[in-house]
């Protein structure tokens, strides 16, 4: 491509993003192929020769775009929605166009520092301790598995050398993301010493249970090593109580980290503040801007107070990568697994200044505000149930019928193409769920999906 052939299919693309996102709903938010459908609409091996620029973009819009699910669509409301916005898409586009990598403070000065600049203003925004060290991950789920290396290695400091011993535990809730059993089953914990604790009523880890569990598995020999406490649960976006989990991790020196992948940034709303009370004694914690920030996935941020040990558990410097030791150049290859660092924080950055602190907790305000009109409705309505508190913007409910009748409901609003609603169970009962998340997503999206969810529960009870 030379640089006359980048400018005119740069200014194409361009075009296009904007029209896209001016209008995404122009397509069914939901990819109406079959599995291997798109596999076989393409060639079986590469192409020996280089092909014309005009030809990827065509394809794009021929090929790629019938199967992709429009994450960026008003009508996703199915896991947690999310928005690539404007100015995280420029970010990420510069970040590519620069191609740097920030293993080292060194290998890319901006990376680094800019990442250090961001999390710190989101430290701010959203009331966490000033002098937390953070760093971004691609993902919540690796965050976390650092989180339970670092909480190995202040357990146990022999396992960087010998490996893991059979007898550290992770405490989560049965409501808490697979990633945390991901983790430990990667940092060879085992899932089996991974302790399920049990929830109350809205779905919260019971600290009770946790003091039991944990004064049990000590008096066994165990040793425990990390709880992981949730703030957002992935079913029903429950907040565990963290004061009191901190303090029971404190009382016993074990490690607190606390996944807030989705809920985190709705404290960049001061009225939501509320959902961090104790996280400030935690050792560490995960939020993705990718999820509630405007921020195009992916940028997960990963925070801790105790770097240090983060940094025993990985610091490993080959000759190569050695630089001189100046303790303001960071080299963030030495708190985790990977060498490489993509240029994250440039799309962070671009999106924290656009909209501002206030652009964005006036979204996330909104947000909550349309949920939570919408689950009034639900409540006033003779054949709906919720099946879960709705503290931010994500609500769980039911049709007063079958599991079968509830899934028939979800399947003919995706059908539509309009809207993609996903499900998930709750005491062993199929329930809806409804998240709202994307910033172009209005209260006229909210009325059609319920509207729609009402009329076929009609035609059930017909
Ligand atoms: N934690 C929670 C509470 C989640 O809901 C999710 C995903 O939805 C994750 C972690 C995993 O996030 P990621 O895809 O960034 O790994």
């Amino acid at each position: 491509m030379t640089p006359e052939q980048f400018r005119q299919c740069g200014h194409q693309a361009i075009d296009w993003v904007a029209d896209y996102l001016a209008n995404p709903q122009r397509y069914p938010v939901l990819a109406r192929v079959q599995p291997g459908e798109l596999t076989d609409a393409l060639p079986a091996h590469g192409p020996e020769q280089g092909e014309p620029p005009e030809c990827l973009l065509a394809d794009f819009e021929r090929l790629i775009l019938p199967a992709v699910t429009h994450w960026n669509h008003p009508g996703f409301m199915a896991f947690f929605a999310n928005s690539g916005s404007a100015p995280g898409i420029l970010g990420e586009l510069l970040a590519s166009a620069l191609n740097g990598n920030g293993m080292l403070w060194k290998s890319c000065p901006a990376i680094v520092e800019l990442e250090q600049v961001t999390l710190r203003w989101l430290r701010q925004w959203t009331g966490l301790p000033e002098d937390w060290f953070g760093q971004i991950f691609d993902t919540a789920s690796v965050g976390s598995m650092h989180a339970l290396a670092a909480a190995r290695e202040a357990a146990d400091p022999n396992a960087r050398a010998k490996g893991t011993a059979s007898d550290l535990v992770v405490y989560t809730s049965e409501q808490a993301h697979s990633s945390i059993e991901k983790g430990a089953i990667a940092i060879g914990i085992g899932q089996e010493r991974v302790h399920k604790v049990p929830v109350d009523a809205e779905f919260r880890l019971r600290p009770d249970a946790l003091r039991e569990m944990i004064d049990r598995d000590l008096a066994a020999g165990l040793r425990p090593c990390a709880v992981a406490a949730t703030v957002g649960t992935t079913a029903t976006t429950s907040v565990d109580p963290v004061p009191a989990i901190a303090e029971i991790c404190r009382a016993r020196n074990i490690w607190l980290h606390v996944d807030a992948a989705y809920a985190g940034s709705a404290a960049v709303a001061e009225e939501f503040r509320w959902a961090l009370a104790g996280c400030e004694h935690a050792d560490s914690m995960v939020t993705n801007p990718h999820k509630w920030m405007l921020t195009p996935v992916d940028c997960s941020v990963f925070y801790t107070r105790r770097p240090d040990v983060l940094r025993r558990a990985f610091s490993l410097v080959p000759d190569y990568l050695a630089t001189a030791d100046d303790p303001r150049a960071v080299n963030l290859m030495d708190y985790g697994v990977a060498l490489g660092r993509r240029f994250r924080a440039l799309k962070l950055w671009f999106v924290m200044r656009s909209y501002g602190r206030e652009g964005i907790a006036a979204m996330i305000r909104e947000q909550i505000r349309i949920v939570q009109a919408l689950a009034a409705k639900i409540d006033a309505h003779p054949r709906f149930e919720r099946t879960a508190p709705t503290p931010f913007s994500t609500v769980c409910f039911r049709y007063q019928g079958t599991d079968d009748e509830n899934r028939q409901i979800q399947e003919r609003v995706n059908e539509t193409g309009e809207f993609f609603i996903s499900g998930t169970k709750l005491h062993g009962r199929f329930t809806l769920r409804l998240a709202i998340g994307n910033m172009a997503t209005a209260q006229s999206h909210v009325d059609r999906v319920w509207e729609l969810i009402q009329a076929e529960a009609a035609k059930l009870a017909r």
